[in-house]
């Protein structure tokens, strides 16, 4: 199909783009990388009466790892992420793991992860990578920039904190420790698809080999994804063993809450939560040194 009538603007500047965003409020809409706008709009889903391209803002295209956090502009691409230089890094194993099943390679050219964020698709990647990091995200409003947390940027389905005429920046992980790795582990139909289920973990160990703490949330388990704090709660302080692994996959069975569709039924996606958040912890461990 043939979106709707549209304005667009191609802004030059952050400035601009924000000047723009303002001065049209509900109509307009940023154009990051499109891989979701787009459809949305050939659909007629979505029939923003402006868009306000972003791509010519090179200023936001950084992945920055600095000492405190990984900071990732606005038009930081997916393909970035997976060649980053650090990537490899074993910290990064979770944000690594992720770069490499959003979506398609020719998807990941062109999709961005602060546009996966604002756009919050419940079955998104992302947005389950970034609740297990503790990321932010920067948002500049009218009353300037500012940093939400994952938990308080994630609202509802295609729902986020960033408000009319407002635009996110970047998004920031804080940088693990380097006890500390993590796994995303998710179920697709095929490559390219959206996840059946998915989970983001990250574990960062005592030197005595206990659990200090652990991100745990699960994406394609509500309307956006979700945090799974009975897990990270029973996990802490803990010695990693198979009874603490079987009892944070029931935590994550409880929390799943998916609504049925073609790629399965509200049991068998509860059990994939299960299954995947125990494969992912000891994933975790194990790239660790720690088998269990
Ligand atoms: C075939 C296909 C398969 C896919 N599979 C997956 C998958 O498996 N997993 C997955 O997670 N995603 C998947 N996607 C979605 C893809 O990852 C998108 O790229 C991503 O969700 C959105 O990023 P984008 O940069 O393209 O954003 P856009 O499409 O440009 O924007 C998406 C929304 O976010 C808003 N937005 C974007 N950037 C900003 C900003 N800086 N400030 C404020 N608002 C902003 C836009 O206005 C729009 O409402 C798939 C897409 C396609 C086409």
């Amino acid at each position: 199909m043939i979106p709707a009538a549209f304005d667009y603007i191609r802004a030059n500047t952050v400035d601009e783009a924000f000047a723009h965003l303002q001065q049209h409020g509900a109509e307009a809409r940023v154009l990051a990388g499109g891989q979701s706008l787009i459809p949305a709009m050939r659909f007629r889903l979505a029939r923003p009466g402006v868009l306000v391209d972003i791509n010519s803002l090179s200023d936001l295209s950084y992945l920055r790892a600095g000492d405190k956090v990984l900071a990732i502009g606005a038009i930081a691409r997916d393909r970035d992420i997976e060649r980053a230089p650090w990537i490899g890094d074993r910290r990064w194993s979770l944000i690594h793991d992720a770069s490499r099943v959003v979506a398609d390679p020719v998807v990941r050219q062109m999709g961005t992860v602060v546009g996966s964020l604002c756009h919050n698709d419940p079955a998104g990647d992302w947005t389950a990578v970034a609740l297990a990091s503790r990321a932010e995200v920067v948002v500049r409003g009218e009353a300037g920039t500012r940093r939400v947390k994952i938990d308080d940027f994630l609202v509802d389905s295609f729902t986020t904190a960033v408000a009319e005429g407002e635009m996110a920046l970047a998004v920031e992980f804080p940088v693990p420790d380097d006890r500390t790795a993590g796994s995303y582990q998710k179920m697709e139909r095929k490559v390219g698809d959206f996840a059946t289920a998915a989970a983001a973990v990250q574990v960062s160990l005592n030197a005595d080999r206990t659990i200090r703490a652990a991100g745990v949330a699960l994406s394609a388990a509500g309307a956006c994804a979700v945090r799974v704090d009975a897990a990270e709660q029973l996990l802490a302080g803990q010695k990693p063993s198979a009874e603490l692994i079987r009892a944070a996959s029931d935590a994550a069975w409880h929390r799943s809450a998916p609504q049925a569709d073609l790629r399965g039924t509200v049991e068998y996606k509860k059990h994939l939560a299960g299954v995947l958040v125990a494969r992912g912890l000891r994933q975790a461990l194990a790239r660790l040194g720690v088998e269990v």
